[in-house]
């Protein structure tokens, strides 16, 4: 159970995503529906979640720590106070909250999808790190991967990022969404950073909402280099790396790059019927590349 500080959702939500998986008392609502924590919580990134385990009491002169427990006898939950004896509590006064890094990613992939098209969900965490792939989106032309990054602080984390990153590189853009204000992001490759509360707000309907235009503006700089280099060549990397992020979504990826080469033909097949098929010698080399970030 940690402190919570901020004033607004999306500073809240910054901070709970800095520190991780967690419950929190939904006692921190004190400021009632306008407070960040009712926002985050009619925003489905807070879900109640049973009692809290431990509470302060406020029945006797001296606040302390106590457990929280259930009485059968008054069918009520409440505390144990050596002076003022059992003290029922409220439900609110004891509920908890829980909170994911994995519900934010979802929250996030639905706000790309309503922004620059609904793609399937593909997100998961990239083993090793602390940094999440959130999925593939095209934003201003560009094929753009989206990556939630956190924990630069911790020098061991932050390395293996840099290198998931560096692994990740093959497509035609990349922007990380960075937690971390205090923490400078050195750009990797394709890869733009911009600060996680400039591009996401919670919008009036309490829906985890995008700064489309500053996105688009983050991705401009790599479709000008790229149209400088070979203008007009569709590359069909992005597209078995979208493929391969859906099968391993689904847990249908298979040990050993001839496996896996196999799967991404029949489900290229299955979602562009009317493609042409690339090359196999395209598709293993995608299947190789792609493996290296943590496959
Ligand atoms: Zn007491």
């Amino acid at each position: 159970m940690t402190g919570v500080r901020s004033t607004d959702p999306v500073g809240l939500l910054c901070e709970l995503v800095l520190q991780g998986d967690q419950r929190i008392a939904a006692l921190n609502n004190v400021d009632g529906d306008a407070s960040p924590v009712a926002t985050l919580v009619r925003a489905g990134l807070l879900v109640p979640d049973g009692v809290v385990e431990t509470t302060i009491c406020d029945a006797c002169g001296e606040p302390h720590v106590v457990n929280v427990e259930f009485d059968p006898d008054r069918q009520t939950h409440g505390w144990r106070c050596p002076d003022a004896g059992f003290v029922a509590a409220s439900e609110e006064s004891v509920a908890a909250l829980a909170f994911s890094v994995g519900r934010v990613v979802e929250s996030l992939s639905e706000a790309f999808s309503d922004a620059f098209g609904r793609r399937p969900p593909t997100a998961r965490l990239l083993e090793g790190t602390t940094a999440w792939l959130v999925g593939m989106w095209t934003i201003g032309g560009s094929a753009t991967r989206i990556v939630l990054a956190c924990g630069f602080d911790d020098v061991r984390a932050a390395r293996r990022t840099r290198e998931m990153l560096l692994a990740l590189s093959p497509l035609e853009a990349g922007l990380v969404l960075s937690v971390d204000a205090d923490v400078e992001f050195e750009p990797v490759r394709e890869f733009a950073a911009v600060a996680f509360d400039e591009v996401v707000s919670i919008d009036g309907q309490d829906r985890v909402s995008l700064n489309a235009g500053l996105l688009q503006f983050a991705v401009a700089a790599f479709a000008a280099q790229r149209h400088a280099v070979h203008v007009g060549r569709p590359s069909v990397g992005p597209a078995i790396h979208a493929v391969l992020d859906q099968l391993a979504a689904r847990g249908e990826i298979e040990r050993g790059s001839e496996g896996i080469f196999r799967l991404a033909k029949q489900e290229w097949l299955r979602l562009h019927p009317t493609a042409p098929l690339p090359k196999d010698s395209t598709i293993r080399k995608h299947v190789r590349i792609w493996r290296r970030t943590g496959f």
